[in-house]
């Protein structure tokens, strides 16, 4: 299908696209790997565009003593291939690789990902396990939300009339930090079926245990060190934690929170 009519606006500046997206009749557009589709299936009939990808204060990445600010429109290509400095040591690069395929991520930018919030998406899994805040702008002003609060529901997050997300500012972790993240597909290309991640950081004592894939914005689950010190077993946190399901829709989130941890802290799963 083809897409209802819309204008397009090149914004030039943040201020520029903050005004064009003010009367409400349009929509932020980055890579336009998720926007296109719903256009083109006009589950989306926005009255115009603006394009936030080339914006400079969306392409720009800021170091500071413990976060690193990765611009919304930065690639998932540029952080595969280390155009911009990794906050981890490497953790993003294997995220961003296994992000569908390169032609997907020569244009998805992490922004999008986010404020797209598919249930399934990886950024959104691993944002929310890295402890990542969402930089954002708009009418009322700049404003910083905690990815897990920012993610709202499945394709919903808590971006208000007119905002844009400008950033997401990534904490360094601390010496000796481990990670973990596994994520189940079909093939290649595929969303996951089921993922989680894991971070274990002694130094900053950020200690993490997510789950995505479930239809919903990911999940964190409740005392994750007893998950981490082997006192609860994968399948016991996955099932307290969402005991409305049945466990056999569970199994393969409980396997990838087992594979997520064996990365994490060694040990077979
Ligand atoms: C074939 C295919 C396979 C895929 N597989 C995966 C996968 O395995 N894992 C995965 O995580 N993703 C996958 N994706 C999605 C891909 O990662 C997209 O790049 C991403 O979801 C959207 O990013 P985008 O920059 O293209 O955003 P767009 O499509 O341009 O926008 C998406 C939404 O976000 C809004 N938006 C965009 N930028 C901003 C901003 N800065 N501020 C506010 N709102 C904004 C738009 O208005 C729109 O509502 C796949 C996509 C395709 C086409």
């Amino acid at each position: 299908m083809k897409p209802a009519p819309f204008d397009y606006f090149g914004a030039g500046g943040l201020e520029d696209a903050m005004a064009a997206l003010s009367g409400g009749a349009a929509k932020p557009m980055a890579g336009n790997q998720s926007l296109g589709p719903m256009l083109n299936l006009r589950l989306a009939r926005p009255a115009a565009l603006v394009d936030v990808s080339l914006l400079p204060e969306l392409r720009g990445v800021e170091e500071g003593p413990d976060w690193v600010r990765l611009g919304a429109a930065v690639t998932h290509a540029e952080i595969e291939d280390g155009e911009v400095p990794d906050p981890t040591p490497g953790w993003l690069q294997a995220v961003a690789a296994n992000i569908a395929y390169r032609a997907v991520r020569n244009r998805g930018t992490l922004g999008g990902s986010l404020a797209h919030a598919d249930p399934a998406a990886d950024w959104c899994v691993v944002m929310t396990g890295l402890g990542a805040m969402a930089l954002l702008d708009g009418p009322e002003g700049p404003r910083r939300v905690a990815v897990e609060r920012f993610l709202t529901g499945p394709f919903a997050t808590d971006l208000r009339g007119g905002e844009i997300l400008t950033a997401v500012e990534v904490p360094l972790p601390g010496e000796g930090a481990r990670w973990g993240y596994w994520k189940f597909m079909r093939q290649v290309g595929e969303f996951a079926k089921a993922s989680a991640a894991v971070l274990v950081d002694p130094g900053t004592g950020r200690v993490r245990c997510v789950l995505g894939a479930l239809g919903r914005q990911p999940l964190l689950l409740g005392d994750p060190q007893a998950i981490v010190d082997g006192r609860v077993e994968p399948a016991e946190a996955v099932r307290a934690a969402l005991p409305e399901r049945a466990a056999a829709d569970l199994a393969l989130h409980v396997t990838a929170l087992a594979r997520a941890l064996a990365e994490a802290c060694g040990g077979a799963a």
